[in-house]
């Protein structure tokens, strides 16, 4: 299988049957090309978890081909910088201060103590959390947790950002700041995005396409262009195109 240069990440008749007989995914085909920003949306269940860990390397397709950055998926996450993971929960370490979060995957690679305070300064800024580099994570709001989680995984210049319904536990007004900081972040960093979410207004405001998931066993039931230039503001959210496109992803769901 050939990767051209813009394609991070290819599946191709990608399967999973787990050991007790469920199968998670069926025959899904997507090609991702650098820069894109897609969510997937679809009922719980339907292997978006499944398919997000085989493309870090966590879990192997059963049938079909993947490729990260044209690599296996196992081979791409060895060499360290290519895809990082941001999790619902924040999943920090309770008795680590912010600082002492953001660093770790870099501490753990052996990197060197000047380089990670560069690199700590660089996305503690990109997430407006600098005046806050000594607190615990008990000390922070949930949107703010939720920031140190998402510096800790730029802190590794991924190309490839996996978010898992990192927003599916905050309050309304803080997911909607924390989208348009996603978003800027997005374009400041020339990453490729992936991004399950339950909410089919968050999964329009972000989105380059949107995969459109069915029950289980969960197939792509159709994929929807978002035509609509960055950046997005409130003047998108309140726009025809926007209510048009929610629509549509909505019927897709229901069908
Ligand atoms: P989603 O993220 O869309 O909610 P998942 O990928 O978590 O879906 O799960 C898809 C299906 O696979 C579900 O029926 C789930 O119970 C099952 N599943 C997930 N992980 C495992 C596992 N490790 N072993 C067995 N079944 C699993």
């Amino acid at each position: 299988m050939s990767v051209d240069e813009a394609t991070l990440v290819r599946l191709k008749n990608v399967s999973k049957v787990y050991q007790t007989g469920t199968v998670a995914l069926q025959n899904m085909n997507l090609t991702i090309r650098e820069g894109e920003f897609i969510s997937f949306v679809g009922p719980s269940g339907c292997g978006k978890s499944t398919a997000f860990r085989m493309i870090a390397g966590l879990a192997e397709p059963s049938q079909g081909r993947l490729e990260v950055l044209g690599l296996s998926p196992k081979d791409a996450r060895k060499k360290g910088t290519g895809v990082s993971f941001v999790f619902q929960d924040a999943t920090l370490l309770p008795w680590r201060s912010v600082w002492d979060n953001v660093i770790l995957p870099l501490e753990l690679r052996g990197v060197p103590k000047i380089s990670q305070r560069d690199e700590a300064f660089r996305v503690l800024n990109l997430v407006g959390l600098v005046d806050h580099v000594k607190a615990l994570p008990r000390q922070l709001s949930g949107g703010m947790r939720m920031r140190v989680s998402i510096a800790r995984a730029l802190i590794s210049r991924p190309k490839l950002l996996l978010m898992d319904e990192p927003f599916g536990a905050l309050d309304e007004i803080t997911r909607q700041n924390l989208q348009d900081e996603l978003l800027k972040i997005w374009q400041h960093e020339k990453m490729t995005i992936l991004f399950v979410t339950h909410n089919v207004f968050e999964a329009v405001y972000l989105s380059t396409r949107i995969v459109v998931m069915t029950p289980r066993p969960g197939r792509i039931s159709t994929v929807v262009d978002v035509p609509v230039p960055f950046p997005r503001d409130e003047s998108f959210r309140s726009s025809p195109e926007f209510g048009t496109l929610v629509a549509k992803v909505s019927t897709s769901l229901k069908h």
